[in-house]
């Protein structure tokens, strides 16, 4: 699949659930309305719509959310997808996870070849941790990190960067994940549906201050290594660490994007930051074979559009999109 930008589509992310046990500040409102669970994409549907982006040429599949581990049975569909890289279709099948559930099903994740997985967890401090994620509990998180680490699969620990409140973190943040052999990528905040009130703009850390602040104690060496997404990685001369940053406020990196997105309701948003999006389960539930739902895929993709523009001063507090991320998968 190629873009009208030259840009060659090879990784899908599905957002198999908008529900979480968890309700991060700077992610839902306390008071999130969920979809009702009858517009939801069957396991076995989504099976099928991601197997089509792999005929297509998908190489790699991020299943994420809201919170992708407590959707019902997700074992299964993990366990299906399988098969393709088993066939050497698929490079890699991983997820993004607030890591609540990761001590009971790392075991089966390892066993369905899932190599690597991401963790969000933006404070090492318990309280914060709650007051953040509202919800949350920081110690059975550590734990599934562990039970993930002891069944051979690699964490990678995204930290969303929150102005005055995880910023006096990030040496804490840096020393733990070089201590624990995780990889870490700071991530600015966006402007992605209604939280309530003008908290984003409370929240907003660019992250370039933050690297300034890592600078008055390491040196950091800007590196080529890539991973495919937007982050940018620099290494930390003093440590050896590899840290990576995500800027889509403060450096836009749409030129290399080689993703889309796909929601539990069957919505394919070519780009994270707009609106448009096509409707991929009309043509999944017409017939039985793919051909509408291939020439739906192949029309969406020729849509994908340039890149984002997301922007949080004064004059723009609200959001940029009016969905929350958890619907599109972060
Ligand atoms: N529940 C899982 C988790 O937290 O990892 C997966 C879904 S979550 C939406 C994916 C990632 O998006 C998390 O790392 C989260 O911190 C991040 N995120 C959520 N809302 C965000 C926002 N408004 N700006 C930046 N990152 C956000
Ligand atoms: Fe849930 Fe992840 Fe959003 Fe936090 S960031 S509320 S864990 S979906």
């Amino acid at each position: 699949m190629i873009d009208p930008f030259g840009r060659h589509i090879s990784y899908l992310r599905v957002s198999v659930t908008d529900r979480c046990d968890f309700r991060c500040v700077y992610c839902m409102a306390e008071d999130m309305t969920f979809l009702p669970k009858a517009e939801l994409l069957t396991l076995e549907e989504m099976d099928r719509l991601c197997s089509a982006f792999v005929q297509k040429g998908v190489r790699k599949l991020r299943l994420t959310g809201g919170e992708p581990l407590v959707r019902k049975n997700l074992m299964w569909l993990i366990q299906r997808l399988s098969r393709h890289l088993d066939s050497g279709a698929l490079d890699e099948l991983t997820l993004t996870t607030n890591g609540s559930q990761l001590g009971k099903y790392a075991k089966e994740l390892a066993a369905c070849g899932v190599k690597r997985v991401n963790v969000s967890i933006d404070t090492l401090d318990p309280d914060k941790f709650t007051a953040i994620t509202r919800w949350g509990k920081l110690g059975p998180v550590l734990d599934g990190i562990k039970a993930a680490n002891a069944a051979g699969i690699k964490v990678k620990i995204n930290t969303v960067a929150l102005k005055g409140v995880n910023d006096d973190e990030a040496f804490d943040l840096i020393d733990w994940c070089g201590r624990e052999g995780h990889d870490l990528t700071f991530i600015e905040v966006m402007p992605m549906g209604d939280i309530g009130g003008e908290q984003r703009l409370d929240q907003y850390l660019p992250i370039s201050l933050l690297r300034a602040k890592l600078k008055t104690r390491y040196t950091l060496e800007d590196i080529d290594y890539r991973t495919g997404g937007p982050a940018r990685y620099a290494r930390i001369t003093e440590t050896g660490q590899r840290v990576g940053f995500i800027t889509p406020l403060t450096h836009n990196f749409c030129e290399s994007c080689n993703r889309v997105r796909l929601t539990c309701t069957g919505m394919l948003y070519m780009c994270l930051g707009q609106d448009d999006s096509a409707d991929l389960r009309a043509p999944l539930r017409a017939s039985a074979d793919d051909a509408l739902l291939m020439d739906a895929i192949d029309e969406a993709i020729a849509r994908k559009p340039k890149g984002h523009d997301f922007i949080i001063d004064r004059r723009h507090k609200g959001p940029a999109v009016q969905r929350h991320m958890s619907v599109t998968g972060g």
